[in-house]
This record gives structure tokens, C-alpha cells and sequence, in this order.
């Protein structure tokens, strides 16, 4: 597995493999606890493959073609009112009310005005569409990941890093968990989650994983989208009971991205590029991972770079991967930024700012405390 394929199969927080590992270390099982960064992310080893290894086929690469382009934007579709007095782009008159709804450049008197004006003005158009949103997509995203609820620090990115607790809907960190299993087994033999005290799971307790469900589905209730994502999760792998269930998978991170949950829309990309739920659709699957990306999804980014490198946009790519990781951490992004400037695609200076925003990184979420927990257990790891 190449180190790529590992990190977002390590992002996608496998809970399965939480189990398996909980019932071998302690026979307590964590399935209350899930690894959170790209939780429910299924897309399939092949899909991965294909973007990473650059084995995309033909008519993906057609469509990312199409999309660079853009040239199925339909423009000036209903012109909308605007108070400020200025000339009219078509027939040079003062009063033009009508402005272009699509690039807001342009103004016009009226309807038929802007109708004869419309194949002067389509190219400009769609360029300042594509523009405008560039700048929405490569702004910095508004907020960072938030801080364990326990120890203050810096939640880091790595999924095993962290688990959502469907107890009490927080996420923490694996260093505040794993120290309240060492202490509460010690003591009472029953570890308790480390925010709300609530037992956590036996394995012989989980009833098929009866349990486990109904816990979450009280959050799902509540209008949790982590917990509501989680589910789509267990739905699309066929957990705890549940059927294997792609519709309703993609129906629930539908709500989760509703609700503003990064993780949902990146998965609902992936359910486009591998065609679960919905036809396969590459431009779709662009669409929700750029929309996860815009809300500070890194995983989603470091795949849109690397789909910007296989069609050879170096630039837009370079883009992603710097944000990907100066913004997240995102080992891989800082792996490709670094093949970039061995390539000299890129700058001594740029890959300097890349490296010590990585460092940076690394200074706010070390903690003895998770460097303990990834000693003891692989799944606890919160760096790679
Ligand atoms: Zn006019
Ligand atoms: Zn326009
Ligand atoms: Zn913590
Ligand atoms: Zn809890």
C-alpha cells in the first residue's frame, strides 16, 4: 500500500478495526467510539488507485477536462435588480438597472439588451464566474479543527487520533481516552468515557450491536451530523446489524452536509466516483469534495490536488496541497509539495513555508499524554 493509500485508509477510521483491537487489548470494546477525521469514507481501492496512481480512465479525464473548462455554465439567466445608475453594457445608455447574475459585471437597460449582448459578453463571463469561484475555493477555511474538550489541546487530523463518543456527541482525543482505560480498568474494570462517565461497551454487552445503534440513534435524534455521518458510515459497510444500505448511506450524509459536516460532503464525493447510491459522476464527486474542502476538509483538498496533477494543472494544484497542509497538517499534501520542489515545480522558499507550517502543526497537537496512547496501541496513533 503506497504511503497515500494508507493515510486516507488510516483517515478513514476504520471503527471495525477499533473493535477487533479493543477485544484483543482489554476485551472492552470501544464501539461506542469512532475515529473521526474522514470517518465514514468508503471510497473503494480502486477509485483510489485511479486518482493517486494516475490510472484515471479515459472519460474521467474527459470530464476533468470539461471542468476545467466550464464551458457548460449557462450565463446571464435572469438579470437581477440593482439601485446603482450606470451605463448599459449592450446600448451605452445611462440607467442600466439589469445586472448579470452569473458575474455581476455587467449591466443592462432591460431583458433585450442583455439577450444581444449575450455572445460578446459569454466568454468574459465564464471567466470571471470560474474566478470568483477560485477565491471562494482556495480562501483559507473559516475555522481550525476544534481542541479535545479535555485536555485543551489541539485536536489533531489523523482519524485514529480522535473518537467521536456517541454517549455525549464529543469528540476527543485519543491520549484523554487511552488514559481514562488504563485508570477506570485498573479501578473498576469498566472503562468510562472520559467526558460523560458513561460505561463504555462490553463486547459481550454490544447484543449484535443492538446497543450500539440505539445510543447513536439518540444523538441521529438530537440532530448530532457527527453521529448522523457515523450511521451513513455503518449503513455503507453493513454495521452492527444494519443492512448494507448505499441509499440510505448517502441519504444521511445528505444531512450531515446539510447540517455543515465537512466529513459528509467528502463522502458523498466519494459515493459519485464510485457510484454508490447514485451514478457514477466525476464531476459530481468534484463538486462535493470541493464543497468539503471550503469547509476545511483536508482530505478532500489533498484529492483535489491530486486531480488538479493529473490533468496537469500544477499550479491549482500546488494550491491545494500548501492549503491541505499548512491549514491541517496533511502529511501526504506536504509529501507532494516536496516532490513538487524535488521536481523544482516549486521554489526553495515555497517548500520552507510548507515545512514549517508543518511544524508548526506538529507543535500545536503533540501532548505526552497522545504520545503515550499511540505507544501503546497503533489505532491511537496521531501522527504519521
Ligand atoms: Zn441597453
Ligand atoms: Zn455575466
Ligand atoms: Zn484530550
Ligand atoms: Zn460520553
Amino acid at each position: 500500500m503506497s504511503s497515500k493509500d494508507r493515510t486516507v485508509a488510516l483517515s478513514s477510521g476504520s471503527d471495525v478495526d477499533d473493535i477487533s483491537n479493543d477485544i484483543g487489548t482489554m476485551g472492552i470494546s470501544n464501539t461506542n467510539e469512532i475515529s473521526v477525521a474522514a470517518a465514514a469514507c468508503d471510497m473503494s481501492t480502486s477509485k483510489k488507485e485511479m486518482i493517486f496512481s494516475g490510472k484515471m480512465d479515459t472519460s474521467c479525464d474527459q470530464k476533468l477536462e470539461h471542468t476545467k473548462t466550464r464551458d457548460d455554465i449557462d450565463i446571464c439567466g435572469t438579470c437581477t435588480d440593482d439601485t446603482a445608475e450606470e451605463s448599459c453594457d449592450n446600448c451605452g445608455k445611462e440607467g442600466a438597472k439589469n445586472t448579470c447574475n452569473k458575474c455581476k459585471m455587467v449591466k443592462y437597460c432591460n431583458a433585450a439588451c442583455k439577450k444581444k449582448h449575450k455572445s460578446k459578453h459569454k466568454k468574459a463571463c465564464e471567466r470571471r464566474v470560474a474566478e470568483l469561484r477560485d477565491i471562494e475555493l482556495f480562501k483559507q477555511p473559516p475555522q481550525k479543527e476544534d481542541d479535545c474538550p479535555i485536555c485543551f489541546i489541539r485536536l489533531p487530523l489523523l482519524g485514529s487520533g480522535k473518537k467521536y463518543k456517541s454517549c455525549c456527541g464529543k469528540v476527543i482525543c485519543s491520549g484523554c481516552i487511552h488514559a481514562v482505560i488504563i485508570r477506570d480498568t485498573t479501578e473498576t474494570a469498566v472503562p468510562l468515557c472520559p467526558f460523560c462517565r458513561v460505561a463504555m461497551f462490553r463486547e459481550d454487552e454490544t447484543d449484535g450491536g443492538k446497543r450500539i445503534i440505539q445510543q447513536i440513534m439518540k444523538r441521529v435524534d438530537a440532530g448530532d451530523a457527527e453521529a448522523i455521518n457515523n450511521l451513513g458510515f455503518y449503513y455503507s459497510q453493513g454495521m452492527y446489524g444494519l443492512p448494507r444500505d448505499f441509499d440510505k448511506a448517502l441519504e444521511l450524509r445528505l444531512q450531515a452536509a446539510e447540517l455543515g459536516h465537512k466529513n459528509a460532503y467528502y463522502n458523498i464525493g466519494n459515493a459519485y466516483l464510485c457510484g454508490r447510491g447514485v451514478d457514477e459522476d466525476m464531476m459530481k464527486a468534484i463538486h462535493y469534495w470541493e464543497l468539503a474542502a471550503m469547509k476545511g476538509d483536508a482530505v478532500a483538498r489533498h484529492i483535489l490536488g491530486a486531480v488538479e496533477e493529473r490533468v496537469g494543472n500544477k499550479e491549482r494544484a500546488l494550491k491545494h496541497f500548501m492549503l491541505a497542509e499548512k491549514e491541517d497538517g496533511y502529511s501526504d499534501s506536504l509529501k507532494e509539495v516536496q516532490d513538487f520542489y524535488s521536481k523544482g515545480y516549486v521554489s526553495k522558499d515555497v517548500y520552507i513555508e510548507a515545512l514549517r507550517a508543518y511544524q508548526k502543526y506538529l507543535n500545536e497537537v503533540k501532548s505526552s499524554q497522545r504520545d503515550e496512547a499511540a505507544a501503546a496501541r497503533e489505532d491511537y496513533k496521531y501522527i504519521d
